[in-house]
């Protein structure tokens, strides 16, 4: 009896944890994005890959990972070091829809926002800074490893890198890329290896 309580309690726990953690994410049935997932059923996000050297970043490096000087996201940069992956192809990290592809100047430059609906029905957003070219336009649907942009330099704001941030709450504001409060973020590298 003992034996089968030690096996259950983690699994009673992981439960209790995954339905809190679902319910920051947007309720399906209020999301202005499920019409366009439940016309569209092929674009639902199956898998995760590395936005760079896909699918398992092959070539490149974390600088800098989530948390780390209150880092929201991931920054992407070729083994290279320097420029030497300032152009280099930015690929979606799974299916989905494209919020946002614009230029939002200061620290960020261009940024790319896609909306990922879950196999279970929640919704991810994933986005990506600084880059040197934008592929794609807003509004269009997008399938896993297809080229979305070039890797930059936010203007000559930095080195070039690519920032990853994986979202667990869609449209909220674009924010500051560094904040103690990691509500409604997880870690883009830890997510990427678990889907
Ligand atoms: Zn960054």
């Amino acid at each position: 009896m003992k034996g089968l309580l030690l096996l259950f309690l983690p699994i009673l726990l992981f439960s209790c944890i995954e339905a809190s953690l679902s319910n920051e994410t947007i309720k399906p049935e209020t999301n202005p994005y499920d019409s366009i997932f439940v016309a569209r059923p092929e674009f639902v996000a199956d898998q995760f890959d590395f936005p760079v050297g896909k699918p398992n970043a092959k070539g490149y490096y974390n600088a800098q990972g989530f948390k780390e000087n209150n880092h929201l996201g991931d920054d992407w940069n070729g083994t290279g070091g320097g420029n030497t992956d300032l152009g280099d192809p930015i690929y979606s990290i799974a299916n989905g829809y494209v919020a946002q592809a614009a230029n939002e100047g200061g620290g960020w430059g261009n940024v790319i926002r896609i909306i990922h609906k879950m196999p279970d029905g929640s919704y991810m957003e994933s986005l990506y800074a600084h880059c040197d070219s934008m592929l794609i336009e807003k509004g269009r649907l997008i399938k896993r490893g297809e080229q979305i942009a070039t890797i930059g330099n936010a203007d000559g704001a930095y080195y070039a890198h690519l920032h990853l941030e994986i979202r667990t709450t869609v449209d909220m504001p674009l924010g500051g890329g560094y904040s103690t409060n990691t509500t409604g973020f997880v870690d883009p590298t830890w997510f990427i290896k678990n889907h």
